[in-house]
């Protein structure tokens, strides 16, 4: 048998950089308790050695009950601005772990917002990202006396639904300032078809992707790596958006595909495989993926 990794796969920088941070915070904890506001990663088995490691996770509610010598750390897709200062008004060791691309997103929006912009913003209601994004630029608007326009789309038709809309108010007029911004992991594809519907009614509408290279280019490793062998193991949280979308394409481009968040889960079949592929979602701890090919080479029928 032979394993092939694809060329980018596993941690994105982003959540390296969270992991890395919870793990130091745990080792260096004497005192406190050190928590999350949320789950860290989207990987069922990380998050549980980590709370094995005593690494509690905190709700918004929770905030008020934190002890001065807690450490809380903030996630890679970082928080609202009035959550941040509701949770370092406790007194806490804050541990900001934002990913610097979430920090560029939210700054952009806040300086729209500042100068009064429309902004259409492509990306998930509820994803936590977005809810820190609307944030800071609510916090821009309100500090600049401006009204916010957050307007949150996912397609095309969102848009013109909503273009409908602000015309019907009179809020969006010929002469209004517009932009475009989008989620870290919104779709490259959809991102630009908002675009060009967007540009076609209002060709002065101003246009700027946030879309983070990690997702495309764990997309593209896994294209590449599709051609080359018979069957491929994606490895992955199963409720993952990223993980998910790298199965999808798997079972489109190769043979054999499987999505599997343990060893254990590895089918029977793929150990009579001859040349075998392996990805892994932004928030696929690397010992899972180690342990895959530990596996597979252990078992292999070939
Ligand atoms: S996917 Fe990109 S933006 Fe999101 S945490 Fe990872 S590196 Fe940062």
């Amino acid at each position: 048998m032979e394993i092939l990794r694809a060329k980018i796969l596993g941690f994105c920088a982003g959540v390296r950089r969270a992991v890395v941070a919870a793990d130091k915070a745990l080792s260096e904890n004497k005192t406190g308790h050190v928590y999350t506001l949320g789950p860290l990663i989207h990987n069922p088995q990380a998050l549980e050695s980590l709370a094995e490691r005593n690494l509690k996770i905190l709700t918004e509610n929770e905030i008020p009950s934190l002890n001065n010598n807690d450490t809380v750390i903030i996630r890679a897709h970082g928080v609202p601005p009035e959550t941040d200062a509701a949770i370092r008004s406790k007194g806490v060791n804050v541990i900001n772990a934002t990913c610097p691309l979430v920090t560029k997103s939210q700054k952009t929006a806040a300086e729209y917002a500042e100068k009064g912009y429309i902004i259409f913003f492509a990306g998930d209601k509820n994803h936590g990202e977005v809810i820190g994004i609307e944030g800071y630029a609510r916090q821009a608007a309100l500090n600049a006396g401006k009204k916010l326009n957050f307007i949150l789309i996912k397609d095309v038709e969102e848009l013109k639904k909503e273009i409908e809309l602000l015309q019907k108010n009179n809020i969006l007029t010929e002469d209004s300032k517009i932009i475009l911004l989008s989620q870290t992991t919104f779709s490259i594809k959809m991102f630009e078809l908002l675009k060009n519907e967007l540009k076609n009614l209002y060709p002065h509408s101003e246009i700027t992707s946030s879309i983070c290279p990690a997702t495309h280019e764990r997309q593209d490793s896994l294209t590449e790596l599709c051609s080359k062998v018979d069957g491929v193991i994606v490895i992955g949280g199963k409720t993952s958006a990223n993980t998910n979308r790298l199965f999808k394409t798997a079972e489109k481009l190769c043979k054999k595909a499987v999505l599997i968040e343990t060893p254990d889960e590895i089918p029977e079949e793929f150990y009579s495989i001859k040349k075998i592929g392996i990805t892994a979602g932004a928030s696929t701890p690397d010992d899972i993926i180690l342990e895959t090919e530990k596996k597979l080479i252990e078992n292999s029928k070939l």
